[in-house]
């Protein structure tokens, strides 16, 4: 199996560690316009394979070095300064993916590829990296609210004592501002969430749910006002995505991907395996949650419609 990644800033070359560290690839091709900074990161996480896999990781000159990939990973353009939003980004990254995904399609096999977007903001690069590559949207897939639910469920699993691996919770929507947190359908384990806070006494008042809310919101706000940008995440969420893709586990994963009927990217729980998006299911949803989430599918629209 090959991968390429294109832009190996921040979250690309945290990316390509991730997937170097689990083997679960014999060929990664990194490529970025800024051709020094691509070779120097092949290099040096080339050194790493000495320790673990021998995954040959090059650096690739022009786009006909990722021939061959099975798997694109779209990691390229401006990420967020403190204080910009992630929407701040939109003509910037659509002018990246304008002069990328020509130039990628040129190179793979349209037949069997699949591009996997973490470029924010997301949803909206998802839309545009399909109406350009012409790919069936099954095969343009968005790390969408991956990293967001995932936040969500380590930030429950520290207040219900449990590991966030028991905990089934959802982020919907927009991979920005407008997320949804799913309460409705948050279970741990096979245990509906308000029962299991009766059962282990361990209550979970709405004010406590705000603050939660509040917290994933504002999480890579934090983390860029700490570091400057945000990596080790995204790289982790990207990892089991392709692991999901390449495995074909058919996992349950909140990725953003184009609904046809409506011509709308947006993260929905939805069946990934090796063909990518199997099935987008439809979650349980409040009354508020729904309306939430349909606000969220109009900002998106919006940002869409302004490219
Ligand atoms: P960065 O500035 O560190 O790296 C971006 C890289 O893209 C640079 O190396 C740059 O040379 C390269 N690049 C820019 N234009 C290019 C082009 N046309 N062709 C090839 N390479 C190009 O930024 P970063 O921190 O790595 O973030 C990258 C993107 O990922 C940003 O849009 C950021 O907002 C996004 N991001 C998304 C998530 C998520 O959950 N989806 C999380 C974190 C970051």
């Amino acid at each position: 199996m090959k991968v390429a990644i294109i832009g190996i800033g921040s979250v690309g070359a945290a990316v390509a560690t991730a997937i170097k560290n689990t083997g679960l690839v014999h060929e990664m091709v990194l490529f970025d316009r800024d051709g020094v900074r691509a070779r120097a990161a092949a290099q040096d996480l080339g050194h790493a394979a000495a320790f673990s896999f021998d995954v040959k990781i090059t650096a690739a000159s022009s786009y006909r070095e990722i021939k061959d990939s099975e798997i694109v990973v779209i990691a390229a353009g401006a990420n967020q300064k403190p204080g910009q939003t992630r929407t701040d980004l939109l003509a910037a990254n659509a002018n990246v993916i304008a002069d990328i995904i020509p130039k990628v399609m040129a190179n793979v096999d349209a037949k069997k590829v699949k591009i996997i977007i973490v470029t924010n903001p997301l949803d909206v690069m998802v839309m545009l990296v399909r109406d350009l590559s012409k790919l069936p949207a099954s095969r343009v897939i968005g790390t969408g609210t991956m990293l967001d639910s995932a936040r969500l469920r380590t930030i429950l699993a520290r207040q219900l004592d449990v590991s966030p691996m028991s905990i089934n919770a959802y982020v919907l929507g927009e991979h920005g501002d407008s997320s949804v947190v799913n309460w409705e359908s948050v279970s741990i384990g096979a245990i509906p969430l308000n029962d299991f806070c009766r059962t282990t006494k361990l209550p979970l008042p709405q004010t406590t749910r705000r603050t939660i809310e509040h917290r994933v919101h504002n999480a890579a706000y934090e983390i860029i006002q700490g570091r400057g940008a945000t990596w080790d995440g995204i790289a982790a969420a990207v990892n089991d995505l392709l692991r999901c893709i390449i495995n074909d586990e058919k996992r349950i994963l909140t990725v953003s991907s184009c609904n046809a009927k409506t011509n709308l990217s947006m993260s929905l729980p939805t069946i990934v395996g090796n063909n990518g998006v199997i099935q987008v299911l439809s979650p349980r949803l409040s009354t508020s949650e729904s309306n939430a989430l349909r606000a969220s599918g109009r900002i998106i629209k919006k940002n869409y419609n302004n490219i």
